[in-house]
């Protein structure tokens, strides 16, 4: 005999919708168009096969249900589920976080005229084609050319991130051969790129001298031998190791390199391609000046300091650049026509000596205190009155990131947000539904608005969002 539950669930189970009728309800039926029949079939064969578990627990509140409520509870289920496959789509979100290349964020974001390009080059392009000969053209050759006037390098080559620029640099030249770097230098840069491994990989083998906090010239010399084919050194973007410590500069090592007949590379990671030192980046390798100092080969990414799309670039001596594009590897390296239009368009700012003023990771870098502070001011005064709602200017720093500049700050007055009943996450989250997603910081409790990374055309919607913690407007 079954038990009084056993019998209720049963009862509650034949009182689940079909999925026929949860289709023809008038919450689903009217996304038909919009999201495809197959779509919602599997939305609510999935709504529904879960409730369908949840009734058989016992005391499942979804018993007590009638054949209405069920159906409610299954139409608001994949609304639900509608919602968050949504928000899942790569899209737009407002930086407000202070950190000027965020990674999760994706690092570099582009110039207007970056971003034109890029959708012009959405169709056809003239990514293989030669305008002026009527016939099939080299890709990428303009990108190069730019790079090779800004950098005065002889020779440059684009791939599809630094990672890939540095796989395929040491597989073309250090295969089978011995690669001394720095054991300061033996680092990982985030998302489990490890220098150690990224040389295996590539067939060569690793010989670390010195020590974690010291390395000195003659670590380098005595560890050259007949297997030797290259001095590397990699820039510790994300890491730094402070107190007694001392390397060997670029030019000590492009010297020693050369005496043995050695190529030296250096995989400089962020790639200044201007000095941003007074703006507290000292210790960023700028680009024109490792390859005047005479290093062989220097890779860098496109979407860290520079400011453009995701890319890696290799510049160096024109015959080592051309070796790289005749290996098999870097066919399956290569970017498309769209990371060109992009790249091209963030280069040209630079020719144009405008970079400043274009590029967003710079103009955000440049921003005087004074600058945000007005912008701060003027941010507050549009904000309306919310009961319980507290928003104040503190002074602050924003970070550079992005594995570029750790321990960069600069120093930034923020907004800070607090409220007498939410608590700092409460509105972290508010901010984060928000249409676009806005992504603040928490600090010591305080929700944290840094307009250093905010473009000011985005900030009225940072304002809008706020009168969504308005009890009385709220919808
Ligand atoms: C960031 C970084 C990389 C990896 O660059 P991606 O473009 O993310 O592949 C490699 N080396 C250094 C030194 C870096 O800073």
């Amino acid at each position: 005999m079954r038990s009084f539950e056993e019998s209720e669930s049963l009862s509650a189970l034949r009182r689940l919708p079909s999925i026929d009728s949860v289709l023809r309800s008038e919450v689903v039926q009217p996304l038909m168009v919009s999201d495809g029949r197959d779509y919602l079939v599997s939305l609510a064969q999935e709504v529904v096969g879960g409730l369908r578990s949840e009734i058989q627990e016992t005391f499942s509140p979804l018993i007590g249900l009638d054949t209405g409520e069920l159906l409610a509870e299954v139409n608001s289920r994949i609304l639900r589920k509608r919602q968050s496959h949504d928000r899942s789509r790569t899209q737009r979100v407002i930086n407000a976080t202070g950190v000027v290349i965020h990674t999760n964020l994706g690092r570099a974001p582009l110039s207007e005229n970056a971003r034109r390009a890029l959708v012009d080059a959405a169709g056809a392009s003239s990514v293989e084609y030669d305008i002026d000969n009527g016939s099939r053209g080299l890709r990428g050759t303009y990108a190069e050319e730019l790079i090779t006037e800004l950098t005065s390098a002889d020779g440059a080559i684009v791939v599809n991130n630094c990672a890939a620029a540095m796989f395929l640099a040491l597989t073309v030249f250090a295969a089978g051969k011995e690669v001394v770097i720095s054991r300061g230098e033996l680092v990982e840069i985030g998302g489990d790129f490890r220098i150690p491994d990224v040389l295996a990989r590539s067939g060569a083998q690793l010989v670390e001298v010195g020590t974690t906090n010291r390395t000195k010239l003659s670590d380098y010399e005595n560890a050259i031998n007949e297997n030797t084919g290259m001095i590397l050194s990699v820039h510790p973007s994300n890491y730094r190791i402070v107190g007694f410590t001392s390397g060997v500069g670029v030019d000590g090592l492009v010297q020693l390199a050369h005496s043995r007949g050695l190529l030296f590379y250096q995989d400089a990671g962020s790639g200044a391609l201007i000095d941003l030192n007074e703006y507290g980046l000292e210790g960023e390798p700028v680009i024109p000046r490792s390859i005047e100092l005479g290093t062989d080969i220097v890779s860098f990414s496109g979407d860290k300091l520079l400011g453009g799309p995701q890319c890696g670039i290799i510049i160096g001596r024109g015959e080592l650049i051309e070796k790289i594009r005749k290996h098999p590897l870097y066919r399956a390296l290569r970017v498309d026509k769209l990371t060109y239009a992009a790249l091209e368009a963030t280069l040209e700012s630079y020719r144009r000596g405008s970079a400043l003023q274009d590029i967003p990771v710079l103009k955000m870098i440049s921003a005087t205190e004074k600058e945000l502070e007005v912008r701060c001011r003027a941010f507050l005064s549009k904000c309306q009155e919310i009961p319980g709602m507290k928003i104040e200017i503190l002074a602050g720093a924003s970070v550079i990131g992005g594995g570029a500049a750790p321990n960069v700050k600069r120093v930034s007055p923020v907004i800070a947000v607090s409220h007498s009943t939410m608590s700092a996450d409460d509105i972290e989250t508010k901010f984060r539904y928000s249409n676009p997603p806005i992504i603040v910081r928490i600090e010591k409790d305080l929700v944290l608005i840094d307009l250093r990374t905010v473009s000011e055309k985005d900030e009225n919607e940072i304002i809008r969002a706020f009168s969504h913690f308005d009890a009385k407007t709220q919808s």
